[in-house]
Protein backbone atom coordinates (compact mmCIF):
# COMPACT_ATOMS: atom_id res chain seq x y z
CA UNK A 1 0.00 0.00 0.00
CA UNK A 2 1.79 3.89 -0.55
CA UNK A 3 0.82 6.81 0.92
CA UNK A 4 0.94 8.39 -2.70
CA UNK A 5 0.38 11.77 -0.70
CA UNK A 6 1.67 15.44 -2.69
CA UNK A 7 3.21 17.85 -1.03
CA UNK A 8 -0.12 19.97 -2.44
CA UNK A 9 -2.28 17.42 -0.23
CA UNK A 10 -0.23 17.99 3.09
CA UNK A 11 -0.45 21.69 2.66
CA UNK A 12 -4.19 21.85 2.15
CA UNK A 13 -4.66 19.66 5.33
CA UNK A 14 -2.49 22.17 7.26
CA UNK A 15 -4.32 25.40 5.61
CA UNK A 16 -7.99 23.45 6.72
CA UNK A 17 -6.73 23.12 10.35
CA UNK A 18 -4.92 26.29 10.53
CA UNK A 19 -8.28 28.38 9.49
CA UNK A 20 -10.41 26.78 12.17
CA UNK A 21 -11.33 29.31 14.40
CA UNK A 22 -12.10 27.36 17.59
CA UNK A 23 -11.20 23.95 19.37
CA UNK A 24 -14.90 22.40 17.95
CA UNK A 25 -14.51 23.53 14.89
CA UNK A 26 -10.83 22.45 14.36
CA UNK A 27 -11.80 18.81 15.86
CA UNK A 28 -14.73 18.43 13.54
CA UNK A 29 -12.18 19.37 10.69
CA UNK A 30 -9.36 16.74 11.85
CA UNK A 31 -11.92 14.25 12.22
CA UNK A 32 -13.34 15.03 8.47
CA UNK A 33 -9.33 14.97 7.00
CA UNK A 34 -8.75 11.66 9.13
CA UNK A 35 -11.91 10.28 7.83
CA UNK A 36 -10.87 11.02 4.29
CA UNK A 37 -8.18 9.37 4.41
CA UNK A 38 -8.53 5.98 2.30
CA UNK A 39 -6.92 3.50 4.59
CA UNK A 40 -8.81 4.85 7.64
CA UNK A 41 -11.87 3.44 8.24
CA UNK A 42 -13.25 5.57 11.61
CA UNK A 43 -12.04 8.17 13.44
CA UNK A 44 -13.10 9.53 17.11
CA UNK A 45 -11.87 12.17 19.76
CA UNK A 46 -12.13 12.07 22.95
CA UNK A 47 -11.58 14.24 26.37
CA UNK A 48 -10.26 12.36 29.18
CA UNK A 49 -10.89 13.62 32.21
CA UNK A 50 -9.72 12.31 36.04
CA UNK A 51 -12.56 11.77 38.59
CA UNK A 52 -13.34 10.05 41.77
CA UNK A 53 -16.13 8.01 42.09
CA UNK A 54 -17.67 6.19 44.95
CA UNK A 55 -18.71 2.18 44.24
CA UNK A 56 -22.08 1.28 45.12
CA UNK A 57 -22.05 -0.20 49.01
CA UNK A 58 -18.34 1.19 49.52
CA UNK A 59 -17.23 4.26 51.46
CA UNK A 60 -14.07 4.71 49.85
CA UNK A 61 -13.93 6.64 46.46
CA UNK A 62 -11.76 5.63 43.38
CA UNK A 63 -9.82 7.44 40.70
CA UNK A 64 -11.59 6.75 37.48
CA UNK A 65 -11.00 8.34 34.17
CA UNK A 66 -13.83 9.68 32.31
CA UNK A 67 -13.93 9.53 28.94
CA UNK A 68 -15.99 12.01 26.80
CA UNK A 69 -16.28 11.50 23.00
CA UNK A 70 -16.77 14.55 20.57
CA UNK A 71 -18.42 16.56 20.49
CA UNK A 72 -20.66 15.86 23.19
CA UNK A 73 -24.03 15.43 23.02
CA UNK A 74 -25.74 17.42 25.95
CA UNK A 75 -29.14 16.05 25.15
CA UNK A 76 -28.28 12.14 25.74
CA UNK A 77 -27.26 10.87 29.34
CA UNK A 78 -24.72 7.97 28.63
CA UNK A 79 -22.36 8.02 30.77
CA UNK A 80 -21.78 4.55 30.92
CA UNK A 81 -21.46 4.13 26.89
CA UNK A 82 -17.63 5.17 26.52
CA UNK A 83 -15.19 3.49 24.11
CA UNK A 84 -13.86 0.50 26.75
CA UNK A 85 -10.54 0.15 24.73
CA UNK A 86 -9.64 4.20 26.21
CA UNK A 87 -10.46 3.10 29.42
CA UNK A 88 -7.95 -0.20 29.74
CA UNK A 89 -4.90 1.42 27.28
CA UNK A 90 -1.70 3.37 28.79
CA UNK A 91 -2.66 7.19 28.48
CA UNK A 92 0.98 8.06 29.41
CA UNK A 93 2.27 7.02 26.22
CA UNK A 94 1.98 9.18 22.59
CA UNK A 95 0.60 6.24 20.91
CA UNK A 96 -0.84 3.11 21.81
CA UNK A 97 -1.35 -0.03 19.01
CA UNK A 98 -2.99 -3.06 18.37
CA UNK A 99 -1.36 -6.28 17.70
CA UNK A 100 0.19 -6.40 14.30
CA UNK A 101 -1.90 -8.35 12.03
CA UNK A 102 0.21 -11.47 9.81
CA UNK A 103 1.36 -8.77 7.16
CA UNK A 104 2.42 -6.30 9.81
CA UNK A 105 -0.77 -3.91 9.89
CA UNK A 106 -2.77 -2.82 12.64
CA UNK A 107 -6.22 -2.48 12.99
CA UNK A 108 -6.66 0.20 15.50
CA UNK A 109 -4.08 3.53 16.72
CA UNK A 110 -4.72 5.45 19.53
CA UNK A 111 -2.65 8.84 19.44
CA UNK A 112 -2.35 11.03 23.31
CA UNK A 113 -3.05 14.47 22.95
CA UNK A 114 -1.58 15.72 25.94
CA UNK A 115 -0.50 19.23 27.54
CA UNK A 116 -1.57 22.65 27.29
CA UNK A 117 -4.68 24.35 30.12
CA UNK A 118 -7.30 21.85 28.40
CA UNK A 119 -8.22 18.04 29.27
CA UNK A 120 -6.12 14.99 27.93
CA UNK A 121 -7.46 13.94 24.87
CA UNK A 122 -7.41 10.29 22.53
CA UNK A 123 -7.82 10.16 18.64
CA UNK A 124 -8.94 6.57 17.60
CA UNK A 125 -8.32 5.51 14.61
CA UNK A 126 -9.24 2.26 13.09
CA UNK A 127 -8.39 0.63 9.69
CA UNK A 128 -5.41 -0.55 8.09
CA UNK A 129 -1.97 1.14 9.21
CA UNK A 130 1.74 0.21 8.37
CA UNK A 131 4.51 1.82 10.05
CA UNK A 132 4.68 4.13 7.45
CA UNK A 133 1.19 5.04 7.80
CA UNK A 134 1.46 5.58 11.50
CA UNK A 135 4.46 8.37 11.40
CA UNK A 136 1.95 10.34 8.82
CA UNK A 137 -0.47 10.32 10.99
CA UNK A 138 1.72 10.77 13.94
CA UNK A 139 3.04 14.29 12.13
CA UNK A 140 -0.90 15.22 11.51
CA UNK A 141 -1.36 14.33 15.36
CA UNK A 142 1.39 17.09 16.11
CA UNK A 143 -0.13 19.90 14.01
CA UNK A 144 -3.76 19.20 15.39
CA UNK A 145 -2.44 19.00 19.23
CA UNK A 146 0.47 22.49 18.50
CA UNK A 147 -3.40 24.16 17.65
CA UNK A 148 -5.35 22.40 20.05
CA UNK A 149 -2.80 23.76 22.84
CA UNK A 150 -3.46 27.19 20.94
CA UNK A 151 -6.94 27.24 20.88
CA UNK A 152 -6.84 26.02 24.85
CA UNK A 153 -4.98 29.34 25.58
CA UNK A 154 -7.56 31.43 24.24
CA UNK A 155 -10.63 29.22 25.24
CA UNK A 156 -9.70 28.43 28.82
CA UNK A 157 -8.95 30.04 31.50
CA UNK A 158 -5.50 29.51 33.23
CA UNK A 159 -6.12 29.29 36.78
CA UNK A 160 -8.96 26.85 36.55
CA UNK A 161 -8.69 24.91 33.06
CA UNK A 162 -12.31 25.65 32.79
CA UNK A 163 -13.66 27.33 29.24
CA UNK A 164 -14.04 30.76 29.74
CA UNK A 165 -16.13 33.43 29.20
CA UNK A 166 -15.81 33.24 24.64
CA UNK A 167 -16.49 30.24 25.04
CA UNK A 168 -19.65 30.42 27.22
CA UNK A 169 -20.91 32.77 24.32
CA UNK A 170 -20.55 30.07 22.01
CA UNK A 171 -22.15 27.48 24.15
CA UNK A 172 -24.68 29.20 25.02
CA UNK A 173 -26.20 29.64 21.67
CA UNK A 174 -25.18 26.15 20.60
CA UNK A 175 -27.82 25.02 23.69
CA UNK A 176 -30.36 27.88 22.43
CA UNK A 177 -30.20 26.79 18.70
CA UNK A 178 -31.12 23.08 20.13
CA UNK A 179 -33.96 23.94 21.72
CA UNK A 180 -35.19 26.83 19.33
CA UNK A 181 -34.67 24.04 16.60
CA UNK A 182 -36.80 21.42 18.39
CA UNK A 183 -39.10 23.59 20.28
CA UNK A 184 -38.88 22.12 23.66
CA UNK A 185 -39.88 24.21 26.05
CA UNK A 186 -41.67 22.05 29.05
CA UNK A 187 -39.45 22.95 31.94
CA UNK A 188 -41.50 20.06 34.11
CA UNK A 189 -39.71 18.01 31.89
CA UNK A 190 -36.34 16.03 32.45
CA UNK A 191 -35.03 16.89 29.45
CA UNK A 192 -34.55 21.29 30.01
CA UNK A 193 -31.36 22.87 30.28
CA UNK A 194 -30.46 25.73 33.00
CA UNK A 195 -27.98 28.58 33.30
CA UNK A 196 -26.69 29.47 36.58
CA UNK A 197 -24.28 32.03 37.65
CA UNK A 198 -22.41 31.20 41.11
CA UNK A 199 -20.75 33.97 42.69
CA UNK A 200 -18.70 33.24 45.64
CA UNK A 201 -19.76 35.79 48.51
CA UNK A 202 -17.37 37.99 50.20
CA UNK A 203 -14.51 36.92 48.04
CA UNK A 204 -13.06 40.44 48.88
CA UNK A 205 -12.64 39.74 52.22
CA UNK A 206 -10.62 36.47 51.42
CA UNK A 207 -8.29 38.19 49.16
CA UNK A 208 -8.00 40.81 52.20
CA UNK A 209 -7.27 38.59 54.98
CA UNK A 210 -4.92 35.97 53.40
CA UNK A 211 -4.06 37.44 49.97
CA UNK A 212 -4.57 37.14 46.76
CA UNK A 213 -2.34 33.53 46.49
CA UNK A 214 -5.15 32.16 49.00
CA UNK A 215 -7.86 33.56 46.72
CA UNK A 216 -6.82 32.18 44.03
CA UNK A 217 -6.19 28.53 45.79
CA UNK A 218 -10.01 28.89 46.84
CA UNK A 219 -10.96 29.65 43.40
CA UNK A 220 -9.31 26.60 41.88
CA UNK A 221 -11.11 24.38 44.47
CA UNK A 222 -14.07 25.57 44.53
CA UNK A 223 -13.83 25.06 40.68
CA UNK A 224 -12.82 21.30 41.48
CA UNK A 225 -15.85 21.08 43.28
CA UNK A 226 -17.96 21.99 40.72
CA UNK A 227 -16.41 19.10 38.53
CA UNK A 228 -16.77 16.31 41.32
CA UNK A 229 -20.79 18.02 41.80
CA UNK A 230 -21.74 18.42 38.41
CA UNK A 231 -22.19 15.65 35.27
CA UNK A 232 -20.57 14.96 32.46
CA UNK A 233 -22.85 15.75 30.00
CA UNK A 234 -23.49 19.93 32.21
CA UNK A 235 -21.20 22.40 30.65
CA UNK A 236 -18.78 24.76 33.05
CA UNK A 237 -17.57 27.87 32.86
CA UNK A 238 -15.18 30.47 34.67
CA UNK A 239 -17.20 33.53 34.09
CA UNK A 240 -14.39 35.81 35.10
CA UNK A 241 -12.82 36.47 38.87
CA UNK A 242 -15.18 34.92 41.20
CA UNK A 243 -17.83 34.08 38.66
CA UNK A 244 -18.53 30.97 37.61
CA UNK A 245 -21.05 29.60 34.87
CA UNK A 246 -23.31 26.01 35.11
CA UNK A 247 -24.93 24.61 31.94
CA UNK A 248 -27.37 21.92 33.56
CA UNK A 249 -29.01 19.81 31.16
CA UNK A 250 -31.27 16.89 30.76
CA UNK A 251 -33.22 18.02 34.42
CA UNK A 252 -36.54 19.59 35.03
CA UNK A 253 -36.88 22.45 37.31
CA UNK A 254 -36.97 20.62 40.48
CA UNK A 255 -33.91 18.63 39.80
CA UNK A 256 -32.27 21.49 38.81
CA UNK A 257 -32.87 23.62 41.87
CA UNK A 258 -32.02 20.83 44.00
CA UNK A 259 -28.78 20.06 41.81
CA UNK A 260 -27.72 23.43 42.79
CA UNK A 261 -28.72 23.56 46.28
CA UNK A 262 -26.80 20.33 46.28
CA UNK A 263 -23.65 21.88 45.07
CA UNK A 264 -24.00 25.23 47.51
CA UNK A 265 -24.21 23.10 50.60
CA UNK A 266 -21.41 21.38 49.28
CA UNK A 267 -19.34 24.24 49.46
CA UNK A 268 -20.68 25.48 52.66
CA UNK A 269 -19.55 22.37 54.04
CA UNK A 270 -16.27 22.53 52.79
CA UNK A 271 -13.24 23.38 54.71
CA UNK A 272 -11.08 25.28 52.72
CA UNK A 273 -7.38 24.96 53.84
CA UNK A 274 -6.23 28.07 55.88
CA UNK A 275 -9.29 29.91 54.68
CA UNK A 276 -11.92 27.93 56.51
CA UNK A 277 -15.66 28.34 54.95
CA UNK A 278 -16.73 29.96 52.15
CA UNK A 279 -20.47 30.07 50.88
CA UNK A 280 -21.66 30.56 47.38
CA UNK A 281 -24.65 32.63 45.20
CA UNK A 282 -26.46 31.00 42.62
CA UNK A 283 -28.98 32.66 40.65
CA UNK A 284 -30.64 30.33 37.49
CA UNK A 285 -32.95 30.36 34.98
CA UNK A 286 -34.51 27.88 32.46
CA UNK A 287 -33.11 28.07 29.19
CA UNK A 288 -36.20 28.50 26.99
CA UNK A 289 -35.23 28.86 23.12
CA UNK A 290 -37.09 31.45 22.70
CA UNK A 291 -35.44 34.41 24.42
CA UNK A 292 -31.99 35.45 23.27
CA UNK A 293 -28.73 33.88 25.03
CA UNK A 294 -27.79 37.44 26.35
CA UNK A 295 -31.40 38.03 28.14
CA UNK A 296 -31.25 34.31 29.66
CA UNK A 297 -27.68 35.24 31.01
CA UNK A 298 -29.45 38.72 32.32
CA UNK A 299 -32.25 36.51 34.03
CA UNK A 300 -29.64 34.49 35.62
CA UNK A 301 -27.80 37.68 36.64
CA UNK A 302 -30.96 39.05 38.26
CA UNK A 303 -31.67 36.19 40.33
CA UNK A 304 -27.89 36.25 41.30
CA UNK A 305 -28.36 39.42 42.36
CA UNK A 306 -32.12 38.49 44.42
CA UNK A 307 -29.85 35.88 45.84
CA UNK A 308 -27.07 38.20 47.72
CA UNK A 309 -29.81 40.80 48.38
CA UNK A 310 -31.41 38.12 50.32
CA UNK A 311 -28.83 37.08 52.56
CA UNK A 312 -26.35 34.95 50.22
CA UNK A 313 -25.53 31.42 50.53
CA UNK A 314 -28.67 30.73 48.18
CA UNK A 315 -30.17 29.68 45.51
CA UNK A 316 -32.98 31.28 43.31
CA UNK A 317 -34.46 30.61 40.37
CA UNK A 318 -35.73 33.74 38.19
CA UNK A 319 -38.98 31.65 37.16
CA UNK A 320 -40.01 31.98 41.04
CA UNK A 321 -39.04 35.81 41.66
CA UNK A 322 -42.01 38.17 41.77
CA UNK A 323 -42.57 40.36 38.97
CA UNK A 324 -41.74 43.17 40.20
CA UNK A 325 -38.52 41.96 41.17
CA UNK A 326 -37.68 39.94 37.55
CA UNK A 327 -38.59 43.71 36.21
CA UNK A 328 -35.94 45.95 38.33
CA UNK A 329 -32.60 46.40 37.17
CA UNK A 330 -29.86 44.83 39.35
CA UNK A 331 -27.88 48.41 39.29
CA UNK A 332 -30.99 49.92 40.94
CA UNK A 333 -30.55 47.01 43.84
CA UNK A 334 -29.35 48.62 46.96
CA UNK A 335 -26.69 45.54 47.63
CA UNK A 336 -24.70 46.75 50.61
P1 LIG B 1 -20.37 39.50 46.99
O1 LIG B 1 -20.75 38.58 48.08
O2 LIG B 1 -21.31 40.63 46.85
O3 LIG B 1 -20.18 38.78 45.69
O4 LIG B 1 -18.98 40.14 47.42
P2 LIG B 1 -17.55 39.89 46.78
O5 LIG B 1 -16.52 40.43 47.72
O6 LIG B 1 -17.40 38.46 46.41
O7 LIG B 1 -17.64 40.69 45.42
P3 LIG B 1 -16.79 41.87 44.84
O8 LIG B 1 -17.25 41.99 43.41
O9 LIG B 1 -16.85 43.07 45.71
O10 LIG B 1 -15.31 41.34 44.87
C1 LIG B 1 -14.85 40.32 44.05
C2 LIG B 1 -13.37 40.16 44.34
O11 LIG B 1 -12.84 39.08 43.56
C3 LIG B 1 -12.57 41.37 43.99
C4 LIG B 1 -11.34 40.84 43.26
O12 LIG B 1 -10.19 41.29 43.87
C5 LIG B 1 -11.45 39.35 43.42
N1 LIG B 1 -10.94 38.61 42.27
C6 LIG B 1 -11.36 38.67 40.99
N2 LIG B 1 -10.62 37.84 40.22
C7 LIG B 1 -9.73 37.24 41.04
C8 LIG B 1 -8.66 36.28 40.82
O13 LIG B 1 -8.42 35.78 39.72
N3 LIG B 1 -7.92 35.90 41.92
C9 LIG B 1 -8.19 36.40 43.15
N4 LIG B 1 -7.44 35.98 44.17
N5 LIG B 1 -9.14 37.32 43.37
C10 LIG B 1 -9.91 37.74 42.33
MG1 LIG C 1 -18.89 38.99 41.66
MG1 LIG D 1 -18.70 37.59 44.97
Amino acid sequence: MSLNLTVRQIFSWSIQLSVQQDYQALTHKFLAILTDIPWVENAAAYEIFQHERKKPGETDTVQELLIRRFPLDFTRNDEEVHNSLLTEIDHTTDLNLSAPDESGLYAWAIFSIRGGCGPDRAIHLEGAFDREMLELLGNLREVYRNLVMLHDTKERDVLTKLPNRQSLDARLLQVCEHYSDYQIIDKSQEKSSWIAILDIDHFKRVNDNFGHLYGDEVLLTFSQLMGKCFRYNDFLFRFGGEEFVVILNLASQEMAVSAFNRFREAVASYNFPTVGRVTVSIGLTHVDGISMPTTQLDHADKALYHAKESGRNRVVLYEDMPVLVQDKNPCETELF
